[in-house]
This record gives structure tokens, C-alpha cells and sequence, in this order.
């Protein structure tokens, strides 16, 4: 049967990679298509899938996108439009592949209509956990991993009781800097942060994969998604990013997913579960990689891995603080307007002043971004 998929960030990294696994699928057509500022892109994709409608949340790059454009489909613009994609009859699958905090309110609302949602943005899980799973039991809603972690787990995890975990092991490529001594960190510029050895991604999880805070929020994403403790959840360093992410079972047995590290093959599962389609993506050749490595992550090299796992363990909105202030700082770092040392340092004082509320609303959410936002400019703009 014909399915709809609608793309939140279809200029992004994921949203043109969810693109190009619709291209090799039949049966997939394109509902909404999304972007902030990249009209060219935006209008490029307009053109070539048709879809029923495009959405613009930069109020200029909207004016000016319905100007100038030759696409003849609905245009819509901010967060409204957002959710009217996301909530569409039209949509049959959300991918929700925003970046950072701005996927929340479209993704619940989704979530909300009882849709079958494809999660990329994680900053959504770690802001508001919580509320997102309630929504999604409350009203039947599908959540589906799209992070390769968490899609590798859910591969292992089909045919099993939930209850039957032990452990999860969540794999790391461990960054551009896994072998870099720590007395080096302070001299780590904006170009060798964005350079990361496997994967090609935005630039934001770029740094946040540099930093380790992509695997501390991983593993906060694994949390909710899984409903496990968070000593139930383990990271380990694997350099060759072959083996996705291991499920330890109650009987001592474990169960890995492997493959080429691209983002293609979790997005397309995420498309098809519980079934799976053919695509000639590239294959593994094992034969040719030999060795696979595993080492234990270094807390004190990557602090942010470690404030992530204690925000876990605190609960309550630390983990919304701890994402609103990890984009502030990585948004000022690759503006340049500050050091990469400085973005953990940025945390940890954002962390430590604001209020801790034990079972925050979406409104308590929403107002703790702000505040850990303003608080932050405020305090890095006194520093320049
Ligand atoms: P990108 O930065 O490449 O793309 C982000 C998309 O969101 C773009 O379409 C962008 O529009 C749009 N956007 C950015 N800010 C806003 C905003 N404030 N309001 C509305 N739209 C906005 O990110 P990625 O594709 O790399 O990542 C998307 C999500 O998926 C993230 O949460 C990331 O953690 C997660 N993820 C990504 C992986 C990857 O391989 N890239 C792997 C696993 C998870 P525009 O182009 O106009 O700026
Ligand atoms: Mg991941």
C-alpha cells in the first residue's frame, strides 16, 4: 500500500538521506518537506518529489521563498506549519529530523494524532522524555529509532520480551579525539571538532559527537525508548563503527546488529519495521575488516559523557537544562566565540544555577530552554 512519508528537516543531513532511500523504495511518496533558511535546497526538492506541501520557519527566507518560487504546492511557515505537516491526514510517517530543541512541539503533536513517528532528533527525548512517552502510550502513537544506536537495538530486540534485558551496550566511534591526551583539549579548533572519522552528519552532532555529549544524550534517548535504569545502559568505544550498539540478555546471551556504518540502512528499517526492503546499499565485508574493537570511554577526557550519565540519574528537567545549554555553547563554539573546552564549562554552570523540578510540564520545559538559553548568552557574552 502507498504510504506518505512527510520529512521535518528535509535539507538536513537526515532529511536528504530519508530522501534517498525513498528514491530506491516503491510504494513511498513524499508528503511535507521542511526547511529553516536552505530555500534552494527546499526548491530543489519542491520540484523534484512534488510534495503536498513546504514548510519555512525563517520568517524572511519564507517571504522571500514565496516570491520567487515556480513550486505550486502549499507553503507554510513556522512552527504552525510544522505541525500542521506533522498532524497532516496525509502523513502516514513523520521522519522528525530536526535539529536540537525545535523538534519538540511537532513531534508531540504528531505523536499526539497517534502517528507513526521516525525519531532522528533525540534532542527531543532529552528535553522531554518524560511527557514524549506518556503522549505516545496515551494515544497509541509509534516511536521509532532512527539514531543507529537505538535502531541497531531495536533490531535485536524484535521477537524478545523487554524484560528480558540485562544490559545495553551502546557503541561510540569514540570522535576525532579518542587518542588526543587530554593536556592537548584546550588547542582543539573548530576544524579538526568537525572533522569526525565515520560519519558525515549536521554540524551541531558533529561537535556533540566530538565531545562524547552525543553518546551521553544516546544514552538518555535509550532510557525512554527502552524503559531501562540507567545502570542498565553501557558505552563502549569501537573505533571500526561496525557493530551498532549489543543487547545483553537476562541468560547471559548477547545480540549485536552490524553493518556499514550509513545512515541509510536504520533510516530505511525505521521506514519498513518491523518488515525490511531491498536496497543495494553498500554491504559489509567482514574479511576485509578483520579486527573489531571495544574499549571503555575515558570520563575525564570527555566530561560531557559524564554530566549526561548524572543528569540520567537526577531526573527530573536536568536533562532539558543539559540540552539547552549544550546548543547554546555548541552554537557559540562554532561561531567561534568561544574555546571547545569552554562548552563543557558552559554546561556544567548552567547545570549547577538552574532550579531542579522533579516532574516538569511541557510549560516548565518550554520555560526551563529559555531560561538555561538567556542565562547562558548572558553569561558568555560578559566573558567576550
Ligand atoms: P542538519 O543540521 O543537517 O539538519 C537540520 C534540519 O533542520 C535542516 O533541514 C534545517 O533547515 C532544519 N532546522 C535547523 N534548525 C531549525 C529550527 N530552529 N527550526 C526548524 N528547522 C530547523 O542536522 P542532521 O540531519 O545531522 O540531524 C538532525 C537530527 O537527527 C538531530 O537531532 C541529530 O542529532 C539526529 N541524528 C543525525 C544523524 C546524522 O547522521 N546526521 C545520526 C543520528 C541522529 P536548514 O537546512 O534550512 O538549516
Ligand atoms: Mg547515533
Amino acid at each position: 500500500m502507498q504510504k506518505t512519508i512527510s520529512i521535518l528537516g528535509s535539507t538536513g543531513s537526515i532529511g536528504e538521506q530519508t530522501l534517498s532511500v525513498i528514491d530506491q523504495t516503491v510504494g513511498y511518496s513524499v508528503g511535507y518537506l521542511t526547511a529553516q533558511t536552505n530555500i534552494q535546497k527546499l526548491e530543489q526538492q519542491a520540484l523534484t518529489y512534488n510534495p503536498i506541501g513546504v514548510v519555512i520557519t525563517s520568517e524572511p527566507h519564507y517571504i522571500e521563498f514565496k516570491k520567487n518560487t515556480s513550486y505550486k504546492g502549499n507553503i507554510f511557515f513556522g512552527v504552525d506549519g510544522l505541525c500542521e505537516a506533522a498532524c497532516s491526514d496525509d502523513t502516514d510517517i513523520l521522519m522528525s529530523a530536526l535539529v536540537g530543541f525545535s523538534g519538540v512541539i511537532p513531534t508531540l503533536e504528531a505523536i499526539k494524532k497517534g502517528k507513526t513517528v521516525a525519531l532522528a532528533n533525540k534532542e527531543t527525548l532529552i528535553s522531554a522524555g518524560e511527557i514524549i512517552m506518556n503522549a505516545v502510550k496515551t494515544h497509541s502513537a509509534k516511536l521509532i529509532a532512527v539514531d543507529s544506536e537505538h535502531n541497531a537495538l531495536l533490531q535485536c530486540l524484535v521477537g524478545e520480551d523487554i524484560s528480558s534485558i540485562n544490559t545495553i551496550t551502546l557503541t561510540a566511534s569514540g570522535g576525532p579525539f579518542f587518542s588526543l591526551p587530554i593536556e592537548e583539549f584546550s588547542t582543539i579548533t573548530l576544524e579538526k571538532a568537525l572533522k569526525h572519522p565515520k560519519w558525515k552528519m549536521g554540524s551541531k552532532i558533529t561537535i556533540d559527537s566530538s565531545t562524547l555529549m552525543n553518546k551521553g544524550f544516546e544514552v538518555i534517548e535509550a532510557k525512554w525508548l527502552f524503559d531501562l535504569q540507567p545502570n542498565q545502559i553501557k558505552v563502549l568505544v569501537h573505533p571500526q563503527s561496525i557493530v551498532h550498539s549489543l543487547v545483553e540478555f537476562s541468560d547471559g546471551s548477547m545480540k549485536a546488529q552490524l553493518g556499514m556504518p550509513d545512515m541509510r540502512i536504520p533510516i530505511s528499517y525505521a521506514l519498513s519495521y518491523p518488515k525490511r526492503f531491498s536496497y543495494n546499499f553498500p554491504r559489509l565485508a567482514l574479511e576485509e575488516i578483520q579486527t573489531l574493537q571495544f574499549y571503555p570511554p575515558d570520563f575525564q577526557k570527555f566530561p560531557c559523557l559524564q554530566v549526561a550519565f548524572d543528569c540520567l540519574e537526577k531526573g527530573g528537567n536536568s536533562t532539558a537544562i543539559l540540552n539547552a545549554a549544550n546548543e547554546v555553547a555548541v552554537a557559540w563554539f562554532l561561531e567561534q566565540k568561544i574555546g571547545y573546552t569552554d562548552i563543557i564549562r558552559s554546561i556544567e554552570f548552567a547545570l549547577n544555577k538552574m532550579p531542579f523540578v522533579a516532574h516538569p510540564s511541557l510549560a516548565d520545559i518550554i520555560e526551563i530552554d529559555t531560561q538555561t538559553r538567556s542565562l547562558l548568552e548572558q553569561h558568555l557574552s560578559t566573558k567576550l
